[in-house]
């Protein structure tokens, strides 16, 4: 289960995941590319996710 900790942790990280780092679009968490240049945000939001699974203590598995 998770704890308040985690919670906060995640409600935190999706506030700082905002702007296109190409053109600074702001744009709406679950998008897979720019609205406006088309920057294909995958890249982005694979390195979001790591570094919030880093924070929650969560390893990855090895690929
Ligand atoms: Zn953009």
């Amino acid at each position: 289960m998770a704890s308040e900790q985690q919670i906060q942790l995640v409600i935190m990280s999706l506030a700082r995941f905002r702007a296109c780092q190409n053109c600074g679009t702001r744009f709406r968490f679950g998008d897979l590319d720019c609205p406006h240049c088309g920057l294909d945000l995958e890249p982005c939001l694979r390195d979001w996710a790591a570094a919030l699974l880093e924070e929650l203590g969560i390893s990855r598995t090895s690929s």
